[in-house]
């Protein structure tokens, strides 16, 4: 990677987020992590803690009078700051945390002339798919979720302010990421459910929602991929995986990585023809030629990656600073 001599991470604190800055701390002169801590942590960052070329300030980006200074003269705004719950329906949580947050991250870079960001957006943005796996150029996008439709508002936030202020745009429309310091998703939530009974397991829907997977090491190799080589004013790459694996799959490698016996899958059956919740869509794919053909390769599958996350959440938990 090209050595960079300020980047900003919004974000940072999360769990994808955090692994970030453990890679850009390799080769950026400094590193500011800017969190309001809603569910960051300052112990995901504890292996980096005493590093002097990272700057952590507790900061909400709903407060877009504090970040122009924070983010002056970054050379890359990595836009990772999100609530990715999609199970909330809420629509006021996704405007405010996800697109109002967009927004002011875009006009504190117009404001201090910052000329390049990178977003984590989502396979959401698809909505259902009629195209498995879905390229970056399907169409019509038609999110099926309030996270989906705040997550492609804020691709064309970032579209918008791209053509219109020339600011470069790299946006990564992710699969599932899973690994070590996940707090969501459904390898999270099985460990927890069965930390709490050992001898059944809930499974929202009817167990067969099969999706891609990706290991946070994989994905983050991705983006750093593109970021040597893209040189467009604005683009977009799926980043995922070249299989899927189904959520009952998914059940069984936790059963079997926590050592249970005899555990019952207690499938609720679910809303809409076995989705988890309303807004989940049930087949997720993405395409990821594009990324290939550049010359990146997933070196995990989505069984390994999801085993491997298992084993690094089941760490974690045995950590007690976790
Ligand atoms: P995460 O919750 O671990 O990280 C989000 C971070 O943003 C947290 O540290 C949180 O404290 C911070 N944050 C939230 N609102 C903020 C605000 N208003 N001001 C400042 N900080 C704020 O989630 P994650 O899984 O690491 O997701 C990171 C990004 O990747 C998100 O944009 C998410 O939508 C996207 N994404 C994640 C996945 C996945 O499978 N994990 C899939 C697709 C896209």
């Amino acid at each position: 990677m090209q050595k960079l001599s300020k980047v900003v991470v919004t974000g940072g604190a999360g769990f994808i987020g955090s692994h970030l800055v453990e890679r850009l701390l390799e080769f950026c002169n400094e590193v500011v992590v800017l969190d309001n801590f809603s569910s960051g942590k300052v112990e995901n960052l504890k292996n980096v803690k005493s590093d002097e070329k990272l700057k952590v300030i507790r900061l909400d980006l709903l407060k877009n009078n504090e970040i122009n200074d924070k983010i002056a003269n970054a050379d890359v705004v990595f836009h990772i700051a999100a609530n990715p719950e999609v199970r909330i329906s809420e629509p006021k949580v996704h405007l405010e945390q996800n697109i109002l947050a967009t927004y002011n991250v875009l006009e504190a870079m117009r404001k201090t002339d910052v000329k390049k960001i990178v977003f984590t957006s989502s396979s959401t943005v698809y909505g259902e798919a009629k195209k498995i796996p879905t390229p970056e150029d399907y169409g019509p996008l038609e999110p099926i979720s309030m996270y989906g439709a705040a997550k492609l508002a804020s691709e064309s936030l970032i579209s918008g302010y791209s053509h219109t202020y020339g600011i470069i745009g790299l946006v990564f429309r992710f699969a599932n990421v899973v690994g070590k310091r996940a707090n969501h998703g459904v390898i999270y939530d099985f460990i927890q459910k069965l930390r709490n009974n050992r001898e059944e397991l809930e499974i929202l829907g009817d167990g067969t929602q099969r999706k891609s997977y990706i290991h946070v090491s994989d994905c983050l190799d991705a983006i750093f991929h593109v970021l040597d080589k893209e040189s467009s004013k604005y683009c977009v790459y799926n980043i995922g995986n070249l299989d899927s694996i189904s959520v009952s799959e998914i059940a069984d490698i936790v059963i079997e990585e926590m050592k249970l016996k005899n555990v019952k899958k207690k499938f609720t059956g679910g809303v809409e023809g076995g989705r988890g919740w309303v807004g989940d869509v049930k087949y997720m794919q993405l395409d990821v030629s594009k990324l290939i053909s550049s010359g990146w390769m997933p070196k995990l599958s989505s069984k390994e990656a999801v085993r491997r996350a298992c084993r690094e959440l089941l760490e974690d938990i045995a950590t007690p600073s976790f």
